[in-house]
């Protein structure tokens, strides 16, 4: 068997999607055309991995009638699954869009989660690493979690010698990164390391000087910091790259960073070189703007794409 990616999502969600053409407050709204999709980052990385063709397991924490849509949805698209079940609801994430395109969400905290939970998750996490080569970690995690859940993560994948993508923030992205063991990439976008490190970064050459002098950054492989339509400005052990893009039609960028977590972790798995790395991880990202769909992409256009991304390095 071939291995796979494990793809986490602590505290996924059914995504409800109500469009109206004008929201009225205090009356009864009828909506006709509802659309209800699995959500949370890991699961649109487990997507466009799925599109990529590279094995994929969907895991984390899930429970009730929400879990199981979540999971069905998951057979209807082929992708395996390994979540731990809970015996509490995952959440609902309602998006009113209203008025000419304005947006209202309503987002359920989801399950309150105790130690034993944890206890039990770690040990069914530690349970899926057997013939997994990469493990890609997304999001928030669910209210009674520790704040050092990743890192216990982390360093579970890593007596199997398995690299750990993280693409969190706040507190799990720091107490991660001043952990023993390391992600071996984290994917923030500018405003997270902005609040990672509680000050606003103004420039690139600012935010490079950041990557080379934080303390935080040390030891960890890769850190691609996602600029949305700029690209990414990349550390690379001591090294750093300026990635950028040619000019695309954006159709809808919601779940772009997903996307370039899951082009990186099918180049890693792959055992690709650092430029194929880079690339792969910007063009997946570029893709899923292209299409209404999040977690979606036009695998026909990838080298067409893959082609125009331009790496510089940096001194
Ligand atoms: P996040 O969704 O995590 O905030 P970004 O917005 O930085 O991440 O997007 C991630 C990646 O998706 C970018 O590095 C780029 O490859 C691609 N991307 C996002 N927005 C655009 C855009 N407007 N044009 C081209 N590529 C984009």
């Amino acid at each position: 068997m071939s291995e796979s990616i494990l793809a986490v999502t602590m505290n996924p969600s059914v995504d409800i999607s109500y469009p109206l053409d004008t929201l009225k407050i205090n009356k009864v709204n009828r909506v006709t055309e509802v659309t209800k999709t699995a959500g949370g980052k890991g699961l649109n990385v487990a997507r466009v991995l799925h599109q990529l063709k590279t094995p994929v397991i969907a895991s984390g924490i899930l429970g009730g009638t929400i879990g199981h849509f979540i999971e069905n949805k998951l057979d209807e698209a082929k992708i395996k699954h390994a979540f731990m079940p809970i015996n509490q609801e995952s959440r609902n994430c309602i998006a009113i869009l209203h008025d000419d395109m304005q947006q209202t969400e309503i987002l359920e905290k989801g399950p309150v989660l105790t130690q034993r939970d944890e206890d039990k998750f770690l040990i069914h996490f530690e349970n899926s690493l057997a013939d997994v080569s990469v493990v890609t970690i997304s999001g928030s995690l669910p209210k009674g979690l520790s704040d050092n859940l990743y890192e216990k993560m982390i360093a579970i994948a890593s007596t199997k010698e398995i690299p750990v993508i993280l693409d969190s923030s706040g507190e799990p992205l720091r107490v991660s990164l001043v952990g023993k063991h390391k992600p071996f990439l984290i994917k923030p976008n500018q405003e997270e390391i902005a609040q990672l490190i509680e000050q606003p970064i103004n420039d690139l050459a600012e935010l490079q000087e950041i990557l080379s002098q934080y303390s935080i950054f040390e030891g960890v492989e890769w850190v691609v910091v996602s600029l949305g339509a700029d690209g990414a400005l990349i550390k690379h052990n001591n090294d750093f790259f300026r990635l950028t893009l040619p000019k695309i039609t954006v159709v809808n960028p919601v779940g772009s960073g997903d996307s370039t977590v899951a082009g990186l972790a099918s180049a890693i798995a792959s055992g690709s070189n650092a430029f194929e790395i880079m690339k792969t991880g910007m063009t997946t990202g570029m893709l899923n703007t292209m299409e209404k769909q999040t977690g979606f992409i036009n695998k026909a256009l990838f080298n067409e794409y893959y082609n125009q991304v331009e790496i510089i390095k940096l001194n």
